[in-house]
């Protein structure tokens, strides 16, 4: 799909677009920078700074992937926003790189909304509870920017659209109990190249599409 279309389809919605580049060649990224796609979303912290190297540096780099803990320093420096924190244990790995980098880092809570098994994420108690031992406030070089959540691969759109509910829900809840004070806490990351239209419809504030821009991946 041509970009100019897909922001076409966004603006209604006012919703901002992350183009998934992971797998996908510096000149790919340029071809969309070219026409003014300036944040690029990533899965692996080597491949995100490899092309940052070769890129310009004004694009915005959102990490999207599971980040180990070991990876965290490569990005620290540079990386614009962290959307899948899945662990507090990578929540105070950020914290100690992003002291050193003497950055604050934008992050979103990845939450585990499929109803398939999924390996990454949380669950709303473990945030409730786990912010309740280590409050926000704990982490002065973190930015609590908001949720992204993935749902299930399926054709049923009806479980697509429930499952897109359900983090929109968490995300209010969130808002309400942990971050009623926090005017940055308001992105929702949700839908990808098969399913952005429904989350879209479910008050999505940042899609994230690859291969629906670029072409499948190898
Ligand atoms: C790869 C990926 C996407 C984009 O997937 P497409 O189906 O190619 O649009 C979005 N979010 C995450 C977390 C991804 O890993």
């Amino acid at each position: 799909m041509e970009l100019s279309s897909l922001l076409a389809e966004l603006k209604p919605y006012q919703a901002r677009l992350v183009a998934v580049s992971k797998t996908k060649s510096p000149n790919d990224v340029m071809s969309l920078y070219n026409q003014g796609q300036r944040i690029f979303g990533e899965n692996r912290a080597k491949e995100l700074e490899e092309k940052r190297d070769k890129l310009p540096s004004d694009i915005q780099w959102h990490m999207i992937g599971h980040l180990q803990r070991n990876k965290v320093k490569t990005i620290a420096g540079f990386v614009s926003m962290i959307e899948s924190v899945d662990s507090f244990r990578l929540m105070r790995e950020i914290e100690k790189e992003a002291r050193k980098a003497n950055r604050v880092i934008p992050v979103l809570l990845q939450i585990k909304i499929a109803e398939e098994e999924t390996k990454y994420g949380f669950s709303i108690e473990e945030l409730l509870s786990g912010f309740e031992s280590q409050p926000p406030s704990d982490y002065l070089h973190l930015q609590f920017a908001g949720v992204m959540g993935m749902a299930s691969l399926t054709d049923d759109h009806e479980q697509i659209r429930r499952e897109f509910k359900g983090l929109k829900a968490h995300f209010h809840t969130l808002k309400e109990l942990i971050f009623p004070t926090n005017d940055s806490f308001k992105e929702i990351s949700m839908g990808m190249s098969g399913d952005y239209p429904i989350a879209l419809e479910e008050g999505s504030t940042m899609v994230r599409i690859g291969s629906l821009l670029f072409g499948p991946r190898e």
